[in-house]
């Protein structure tokens, strides 16, 4: 991103991304003003050598807020890119397993990811619309052990778009959709894994995209044309499909029983996407659902703590617990969030603590009221 010299004059006089960085209030050193100043103002010399660049979330509370309109993300992003050349690399969490499995999905394996939809509904290889899974199938295999069943989202899913007549593709082709690679600067690596996908996408007829996870829906939208120029299909996340879908035709729901309920925003849904009302409204579709937000709610909310696999520090978790404290202080007793990861991250923070808020998957949480 090339920023203007009004915008980084404005820049040098402001600060706002300073009080709205959640890496900024965990460590006093780091300020997403400071990396304009030390990129672009007041070079530092070691700067592709500088782990700041890895600290930023890419989570976009700074950008949203930021009145001259500098995507802090998409900046940092560019400085990662030159960074990885200078043999400058992040550090991996779980032992780099995710970044691998990115990679091996980019070369040319046949895959075996699509038994678990046998068994929760009808799916078909063409059609109109094209159920993207995502990491579901990988993040089932490795999160065991925190008792996350993760295909259940998957199955969820299926569930509840069978449910309104939709049969979607769900296909064995489907690759990683690249977006940890594209935010930690491996634009090679995400650019295989784009050509990948609507190669599959396109041989499958689909005319909709529907997206379970948000990190998958905004790559798709920002980054994939850059890569293969218009995309020849419409992309909905499921949370803005389902809320018209079942204004249309309501399912019947049996009523909460998880006592008061809030939603936790996921940053790549709520500022990179804009979608905050339909996870709500997809809520109140449950009847006698009691639900409380919490003090950092919609544009405000605060990351789950750690992206794309890296990183993965006592930052993270002093910013996990924090998140869940507020859940807890809004009176809640059951945390929903619409992305997996977050679902992860936020659990594994739970593990090592005595609060007691249960975090469930949005799709789960409607599909198990049917
Ligand atoms: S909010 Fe925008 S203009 Fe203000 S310091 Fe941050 S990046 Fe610069
Ligand atoms: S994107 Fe998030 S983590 Fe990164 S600098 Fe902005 S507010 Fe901080
Ligand atoms: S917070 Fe997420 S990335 Fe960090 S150890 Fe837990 S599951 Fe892994």
């Amino acid at each position: 991103m090339q920023l203007t010299k009004l915008q980084i004059g404005f820049c040098m006089e402001c600060g706002v991304c300073t009080g709205s960085c959640p890496i900024s209030y965990e460590r006093d050193h780091f300020s997403p003003r400071q990396m304009i100043k030390r990129t672009l103002v007041d070079p530092d010399p070691d700067i592709l050598q500088s782990r700041d660049l890895w600290a930023c979330l890419s989570c976009s509370r700074c950008s949203d807020r930021c009145p001259v309109g500098i995507d802090f993300p998409a900046f940092i992003t560019s400085y990662r890119q030159k960074a990885r050349k200078a043999e400058n690399l992040p550090r991996q969490s779980h032992h780099g397993i995710f970044q691998t499995l990115t990679t091996i999905q980019a070369g040319n394996l046949q895959q075996s990811r699509t038994s678990w939809a046998s068994e929760a509904g009808i799916i078909r290889e063409r059609g109109d619309y094209f159920l993207f899974v995502g990491c579901l199938p990988f993040q089932n295999a490795v999160f065991h052990y925190l008792d996350l069943q993760m295909i259940d989202i998957a199955r969820a899913a299926l569930i509840l778009l069978n449910k309104l007549g939709i049969e979607p593709v769900v296909s064995d082709n489907e690759r990683c959709c690249g977006h940890d690679a594209f935010w930690t600067g491996d634009d090679t690596l995400f650019a295989i894994c784009a050509r990948k996908n609507i190669e599959t996408i396109r041989a499958s007829g689909a005319k909709t995209v529907l997206f379970i996870c948000p990190e998958g829906y905004s790559i798709f939208k920002e980054q994939y044309p850059r890569i293969v120029g218009e995309l020849p299909f419409r992309m909905v996340h499921l949370t803005e499909w389902l809320s018209e879908a079942l204004a249309e035709k309501p399912l019947e729901f049996s009523k909460s029983t998880e006592g008061t309920i809030t939603f936790h925003d996921p940053c790549r849904l709520g500022r990179r996407a804009g979608i905050y009302d339909q996870p709500r409204s997809l809520l109140q579709m449950v009847p006698d659902t009691r639900y409380a937000e919490m003090e950092n709610n919609r544009e405000n909310a605060v990351c789950c703590g750690t992206t794309a696999w890296l990183e993965c520090s006592s930052c993270s978790k002093a910013m996990q617990v924090s998140r869940l404290k507020e859940a807890e202080r809004a009176g809640a007793d059951t945390m929903i969030t619409a992305c997996p990861k977050c679902q992860i991250h936020l659990s594994c923070a739970k593990s090592n603590t005595d609060i007691d808020v249960e975090i469930v998957d949005l799709y789960s949480y409607l599909a198990g009221k049917l």
